[in-house]
């Protein structure tokens, strides 16, 4: 009997070259979801669109395929400032990456170029402008080298009426057109069905495989609270659930960025600001520092967070409503990327409503645009208010069915609905008295004030105390009052107008006043929501056993320094998630460690020894 014993035949990268590649590279032994299908069809050479939540796992479905292609994969990356960390963490895995931008002086732009033209490359990062139409220097460099593929990363940037839009990326179409044997793959985060529509149509990829990934991040919590007292609510957040975390606090102006971050800075917290009022250079300062140091909370505007890529932020607080449902979702996806336990948590309350409904009164643009903002605000506040499970309303807004998930506020506390009709006539029938009787209009305090019958100088001033509604609003505390005056506000029965914000009754009042319709309101939970009771325990990581605990601060200690020689963030050395697994699972040999999920080839070779030695240390 012949016994074939051509080794060749038992070599898994003859079997299967991806999963080899996979294993080797990566350290991953699975592909995740569509990964298997996008890194198939992209090495066969076809196009492909991929749309796949934060945390998915989108960069695998384009840096598979590089490593197995002839030629260099190409990344259009609109993120210039984060390129040197995308090419660090590539090369820690023992992949020949680098990037061209603006950034760069002539010789390492050189090095680069001979490099690519070389093939020495696996790939290659360029800022979409550095296309420029294809009469640019790096365009006419591409054509002289030989490319594996091209990955359209921040895809979204395409779509004119995002909130990305990048006038660059229109001119990648030209893509298409210049090397139509080079496949592409588009990726994004972004989910809407308008979006998908436009990134297919302007980059040309009607034709290609279009992959939607469940946009759900089980891993985060998401939980949405009446703001109170916002400073105090937040520092309970930070110091019961998550001290020591790393963290993102969104605000919405420059203003209250810095004066959170001085408040968390006073309260003995690691913060840093971030806004677009600051110069280049401390912006710069404080995003390295938030990827490189453990445990600091990034105080910004939403001028932070595109494409980072840290794996283990572990909150996103919002103190100010974000505009959007999409803004809401991106933003609160950057916690929790590496899987484990999370917290999204958004404090919100009347002000926010008033402040939001008149910048969009106030926004330059035509009609049309104002009601593309107010509908997008209108969707966002319903996901405020809402008695169902928060989950189930984010994922139907793009477009996925799911069942309560028991670990967003509502379905671990559920809030109950009451009627408000009677309480939504006073308050609207105040506001019309002061119009019809008075021609006045006023904020929502004046109103309250008058309900509660309380007489302040401004009641005396203008005898509101001569109104029929003055004192009749007694049963209901002033807090409660200004959530009916929201929930008002939010379900579009009543209006605010004007520089002042100032209370205006609108069409759908009407029916509410003569008692045609019933008024459904959200009961505010007693007690806030902590993550202790989500299913699954704490929001915070699972606790680590005792002796697994002492392993991983030794290993987190390790890792530090290692971060620290080497000039890169402590998470492109090993994950979070990875030292956790080392430290639980002990691993007491080489060839032990490297079954463990983030242990490649390169690293193994590259950190193993230390790594065991810290461990056993
Ligand atoms: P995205 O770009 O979609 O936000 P990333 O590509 O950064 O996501 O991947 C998110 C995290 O998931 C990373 O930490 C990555 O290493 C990990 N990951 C991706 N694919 C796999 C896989 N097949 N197995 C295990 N971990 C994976
Ligand atoms: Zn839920």
């Amino acid at each position: 009997m012949d016994v074939i014993e051509d080794p060749a035949l038992q070599d898994p990268a003859l079997q299967d070259p991806a999963l080899e590649v996979l294993g080797r590279v990566f350290g991953y032994d699975a592909f995740r979801g569509p990964q298997r299908e996008v890194v198939d069809h992209v090495v066969a050479g076809g196009d492909a669109l991929v749309l796949m939540p934060t945390g998915g796992g989108k960069s695998l479905c384009y840096q598979v395929p590089a490593l197995l292609r002839d030629g260099v994969g190409v990344v259009v990356s609109p993120l210039i400032a984060l390129m040197q960390d995308q090419v660090d963490t590539l090369r820690t895995l023992g992949v020949r990456a680098g990037f061209l931008n603006s950034s760069q002086d002539r010789a390492e732009r050189r090095a680069v170029e001979e490099a690519f033209l070389a093939e020495e490359l696996d790939l290659l990062y360029v800022a979409p402008e550095s296309l420029g139409g294809g009469a640019s220097p790096t365009a006419r460099l591409l054509e002289r080298g030989r490319i594996a593929l091209f990955a359209i990363d921040e895809a979204h940037c395409v779509a004119q009426w995002g909130h990305d839009f990048r006038p660059d990326y229109l001119a990648l179409s030209m893509l298409h057109e210049r090397w139509p044997d080079v496949p592409r793959i588009a990726l994004t985060a972004t989910a809407t069905r308008a979006t998908h529509t436009e990134i297919s149509t302007r980059l040309q990829l009607d034709d290609a495989l279009h992959v939607v990934a469940g946009f759900d991040r089980p891993n985060i919590q998401y939980r949405i609270a009446p703001k109170n007292e916002p400073r105090k609510q937040l520092l309970d957040l930070l110091r019961t659930e998550h001290p020591g975390d790393a963290g993102i606090v969104y605000c919405l102006s420059r203003a209250s960025v810095e004066k959170t971050a001085e408040f968390l800075v006073g309260q003995g917290i690691a913060a840093l600001p971030y806004h677009a009022g600051l110069d280049q250079r401390t912006r710069a300062l404080h995003q390295s520092r938030f990827l490189r140091e453990d445990g600091l909370v990034m105080v910004a505007t939403i001028a932070f967070g595109m494409g980072i890529d840290k794996p283990d932020v572990r909150f996103v607080a919002h103190l100010d409503l974000p505009k959007s449902v999409e803004g809401y979702y991106q933003e609160t996806g950057r916690a929790g990327r590496d899987g484990l336990p999370s917290t999204a948590w958004l404090a919100y309350g009347l002000a926010d409503v008033v402040q939001q409904r008149k910048m969009i009164d106030s926004s330059e643009g035509d009609a049309a645009h104002r009601r593309v903002l107010s509908a997008q605000l209108d969707a966002m506040l319903a996901l405020c208010e809402t008695v169902e499970c928060r989950r189930v309303r984010l994922l139907a807004h793009f477009g996925q069915e799911s069942s309560p998930c028991g670990n967003c506020d509502t379905c671990l506390n559920p809030p109950e609905s009451w009627d408000a009709t009677v309480p939504a006539q006073m308050l609207l029938s105040t506001v019309l008295r002061l119009q019809r009787e008075r021609g006045q209009s006023f904020g929502a305090g004046q109103s309250i004030d008058i309900l509660l019958g309380k007489r302040t100088d401004k009641v005396a001033q203008h005898s509101h105390d001569e109104l029929t509604t003055f004192g009749i609003g007694t049963d209901l505390s002033e807090g409660q009052w200004r959530g009916v005056v929201r929930q008002l506000l939010a379900q579009g029965l009543l209006a605010v107008q004007g520089e002042y914000g100032t209370l205006a009754l609108n069409e759908a009042s009407g029916p509410v006043l003569r008692r045609e319709r019933e008024v459904l309101m959200r009961r505010e939970p007693d007690r806030p929501v902590r993550a202790a009771r989500a299913r699954g325990g704490k929001a915070a990581a699972p606790e680590l056993p005792a002796s697994a605990a002492g392993a991983f601060e030794r290993l987190r200690a390790w890792r530090a320094a290692t971060a620290k020689e080497q000039g890169v963030p402590a998470y492109v050395v090993f994950h979070d998630a990875t030292l956790r697994q080392i430290a639980t699972e002990e691993p007491a040999t080489l060839s032990a460690l490297g079954t463990i999920g983030g242990v490649g080839a390169t690293k193994l070779e590259r950190f193993g020894d230390q790594v065991l030695a810290a461990l056993h240390g």
